[in-house]
């Protein structure tokens, strides 16, 4: 069907809360809409080959409490009490928000930092996209008109893993301003295989490689999260902004890894 209706602004509609609201200050006007609620199997939520599965109908609510053992369904619970408030999450979903692509969802940032897996089906086949291919800037991603996305897959994260998650914005339930997710793993005392991810500051969420090389071999404490904090500030790219926003936003990036690392400690 969405073949069908893609070439004349066919839209798929998931939970609505993103699409509908567009469509309803006309900022959106599609010539139809596939709704996928009621296709079986796409609310799977399971874990299958070190990987957690998460189907195209699987709600933000579903990861109120920890989905899976270990550090991966903690993260995912703390992450979730960000996004909007209850009635949304009761019908936002998951991949529906990575499609959506907005700079500042959580859900884009988890993908990102993480490393998740997305499968894209039409009639023309399938096809697996790296998170880190599928953002390509504010609201666009990889998907053609006719592509759905049909599921997502998450890397568990092993048992010892260290995360950490911060948002800047001003009222619960708001877009983030800016935020951060932080993971590693401590080997003989030392910071191994380091992720820091910022959101909501660029066209689209991505891991900040400087922030990641100032932690890797060093040991966790204020000092090393401190730098990376200010390595992360120092390389955002806020090409275009405005110099006082510009001053603004790095404080919000730094602010965010910082107390993200910072939480990383009480993960532990
Ligand atoms: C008041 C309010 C506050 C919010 N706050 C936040 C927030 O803090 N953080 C946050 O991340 N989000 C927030 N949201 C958005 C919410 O999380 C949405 O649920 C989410 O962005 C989109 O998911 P959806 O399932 O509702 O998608 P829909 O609204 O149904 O669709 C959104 C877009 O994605 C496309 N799409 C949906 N599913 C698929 C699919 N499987 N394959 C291909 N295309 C698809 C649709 O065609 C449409 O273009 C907020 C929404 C509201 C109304």
């Amino acid at each position: 069907m969405l073949a069908e209706v893609a070439p004349q602004d066919g839209r798929v509609l998931a939970g609505g809360q993103s699409l509908v609201p567009a469509m309803a200050l006309r900022l959106a006007q599609p010539a139809h809409l596939v709704d996928i609620n009621g296709v079986v199997g796409f609310d799977r939520l399971v874990v299958e080959a070190g990987e957690l599965l998460i189907g195209a109908c699987v709600r933000h609510a579903a990861f109120q409490r920890p989905v899976v053992d270990g550090p991966l369904g903690k993260l995912l619970a703390s992450v979730v009490r960000h996004i909007a408030h209850y009635p949304i999450r009761t019908r936002g979903t998951f991949c529906g928000t990575l499609a959506n692509a907005d700079p500042a969802s959580e859900w884009c940032l988890v993908a990102v930092t993480l490393g998740a897996k997305m499968s894209a089906r039409s009639i023309r086949g399938s096809r697996t996209i790296a998170a880190v291919d599928f953002f390509q800037g504010m609201m666009a991603t990889t998907l053609a008109a006719d592509e759905l996305l049909a599921e997502t897959r998450l890397p568990l994260l092993l048992a010892d893993t260290r995360c950490g998650f911060h948002e800047v914005n001003r009222r619960a339930g708001d877009f983030a301003i800016g935020m951060s997710l932080a993971a590693y793993r401590i080997e003989g005392g030392i910071i191994v295989e380091p992720r820091i991810g910022v959101g909501g500051v660029e066209g689209h969420p991505r891991r900040i490689a400087e922030a990641e090389a100032a932690l890797q071999g060093h040991a966790p404490g204020a000092g090393i999260f401190q730098a990376a904090a200010d390595a992360a500030a120092n390389a955002v790219d806020l090409t275009g902004e405005k110099p006082e926003i510009s001053v603004y936003k790095r404080d919000v990036v730094r602010a965010a890894v910082r107390r993200a690392l910072e939480a990383t400690e009480q993960s532990v």
